[in-house]
């Protein structure tokens, strides 16, 4: 039964990863999240249940539209594949638990804000403003206030910081005011010190990609990167791999 369980949330997750993508693509669109009914964005036929089911479908499509042929997007199956496996990860850590639900949200903001802000260079503030209170508020609930108040600070203001001072030296937009409400969500969500090896880890994504995608694609170097996407990944990384982290941060604080 334990593992019918598990089965389910990571399909039950693959569902919600598919309702991800709506989000994903109709919010920047200013499209109705509920009507009409899936469609095809090249041809705009309407997508069959059968043609919708998560990750299979793209499987047994070869990653074709059915209509048109023309390539689907592998962020899609992507999408629904990361989302059950971290509501699968949440289930397994905190069962149906507060901590289940408040996680799950977490995680799946962060992957609808990484998508919008990957294909649209825009943060939705309306997303990563409640996130902030709901992450102070889970930290309420499981008694660490202190950590998530100085995660959201650190983060929000460690970037801040950077968008003011970049903004001074270099003359333009370093980071964008949703970096910082982001940041300040991740930090309430995760607390001090995990905010840290975040932003630590996400800086060197968003370098790493940053240069292998100017080499690729031979931009220059004021090509515009938005670095929401790296942001989720720090802190879902941060979260994942918490107790590592953390064992390895105590463990040079106190040789
Ligand atoms: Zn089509």
């Amino acid at each position: 039964m334990i593992l019918l369980n598990k089965i389910f949330i990571f399909i039950f997750g693959t569902l919600i990863g598919s309702f991800l993508n709506v989000l994903i693509y109709r919010i920047p669109r200013r499209i109705s999240i509920i009507k009409p009914n899936s469609f095809c964005p090249n041809c705009h036929r309407p997508i069959r249940w059968y043609e919708n089911i998560p990750i299979l479908s793209f499987i047994m499509l070869r990653g074709r539209c059915a209509g048109c042929r023309k390539r689907i997007s592998i962020h899609y199956p992507l999408v629904e594949l990361i989302t059950g496996l971290l509501l699968f990860y949440s289930y397994l850590h905190y069962q149906l638990s507060i901590q289940f639900f408040f996680y799950s949200f977490f995680f799946c903001s962060l992957i609808v804000i990484s998508g919008i802000d990957f294909s649209h260079q825009v943060i939705p503030d309306f997303i990563s403003i409640p996130g902030i209170v709901l992450g102070i508020l889970l930290q309420i609930l499981t008694k660490n206030f202190l950590s998530g108040i100085i995660g959201l600070g650190f983060g929000g203001g460690l970037i801040l910081l950077i968008r003011v001072f970049g903004g001074y030296v270099y003359k333009k937009e370093v980071m964008g005011l949703g970096d910082v409400f982001l940041t300040a969500m991740i930090g309430a969500f995760i607390g001090f010190p995990l905010i840290i090896p975040a932003i630590f880890i996400a800086s060197l994504v968003g370098a790493l990609f940053g240069l292998l995608y100017i080499k690729a694609t031979h931009q220059t170097r004021d090509v515009p990167i938005p670095f929401g996407p790296f942001l989720g990944v720090g802190g879902i990384l941060a979260l994942l791999f918490r107790s590592q982290i953390l064992s390895l941060l105590f463990c040079i604080g106190h040789p």
